[in-house]
């Protein structure tokens, strides 16, 4: 049998995890197959999407800057049209479809690292760009109650409740501290907290004390957000474990089976985040 591979285009083709993660399953799972990065520019994206098959391809990965042009090229599902921006191609028989799996990563890694959190919550989502979209999708999938959206500018967090109904209430940034103790999960979106980027200025004693705290940041690996609500004894979800869990959709949709988000690919990819950063 030829040996199947996926891909992840991007460009300029930055260091990324996802050849670490996809090898690790490859190996783990006794399949065939590959994973390798395309550097692919701008004005040859469409051509290399449409023709992924001839290239060698049974699927790939699409990242910056490529990601809502890979919506345009392909048949995008649901999730991909609601975040509005495609991270993973697959055929269909000869159709090639796009997912976006952000969703499924956020709400992945939250069901794996705080059980049982309360989908009948009240959420505090800050931030409202590209990836805050694939957290409040996600939520509202799952039947949250009702998500407060905080964002520097409003106009974003505003054009987040016209796409996804009133379930989402825009809130001003000035009024986080108001909102935290009606929050039965706490998510960050926003860059604030992450290497190079300000701080995200948030006092979490306000917090009921059975809230639980998402930070999308994983460089570093544990931002002061989550130490401070670990500090608390509140339970957590971090942005590594999104970023292993956003994977698991896309190794199934090419080689065919589901793989595990284990301690030894998390250390793994540790291990490697830490080495380049
Ligand atoms: P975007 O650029 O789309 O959005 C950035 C957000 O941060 C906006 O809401 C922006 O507010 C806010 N922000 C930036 N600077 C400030 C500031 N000084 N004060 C207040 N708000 C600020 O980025 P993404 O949504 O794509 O990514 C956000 C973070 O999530 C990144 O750190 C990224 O690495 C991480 N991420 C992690 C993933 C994972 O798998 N773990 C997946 C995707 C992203 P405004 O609109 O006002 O500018």
């Amino acid at each position: 049998a030829t040996k199947r591979a996926a891909c992840l285009i991007g460009w300029p083709a930055a260091h990324s995890r996802s050849p670490l993660i996809h090898h690790y399953w490859l190996r783990q799972l006794g399949i065939e197959g590959g994973y390798s990065i395309e550097a692919v520019p701008p004005e040859g994206f469409a051509e290399f999407v449409l023709h992924l098959k001839s290239h060698g391809y049974i699927g790939a990965n699409v990242t910056i800057p490529h990601k809502e042009r890979a919506l345009q090229l392909t048949e995008p599902d649901a999730r991909a049209r609601a975040v509005g921006a495609a991270n993973t191609l697959y055929y269909d028989g000869e159709v090639l479809r796009s997912t976006n799996t952000d969703v499924e990563g956020f709400i992945g890694n939250l069901d794996a690292s705080a059980p049982g959190w309360d989908r009948t919550a009240h959420a505090l989502v800050l931030g409202a760009g590209g990836s805050s979209r694939a957290v409040v999708f996600g939520l509202l999938e799952r039947g949250i109650g009702r998500i407060a959206l905080a964002n520097r500018s409003i106009e974003r967090a505003q054009a987040l409740r016209d796409l996804f109904g009133d379930r989402v209430v825009p809130i001003a940034w000035s009024d986080i501290p108001a909102a935290l103790p009606g929050a039965g999960l706490l998510v960050n979106t926003t860059s604030l907290g992450m290497k190079g980027q300000p701080p995200l200025p948030i006092d979490l004693s306000a917090l009921p004390a059975d809230a639980v705290v998402a930070d999308l940041v994983y460089v570093p690996l544990e931002t002061d957000l989550l130490a401070a609500a670990k500090a608390r004894g509140l339970r957590t979800a971090d942005g590594l474990g999104m970023l292993l869990h956003q994977a698991v959709r896309g190794f199934d949709l090419w080689f065919g089976a589901r793989p595990h988000v284990t301690a030894e690919l998390r250390a793994l990819v540790e291990a490697d985040l830490l080495g380049h950063t």
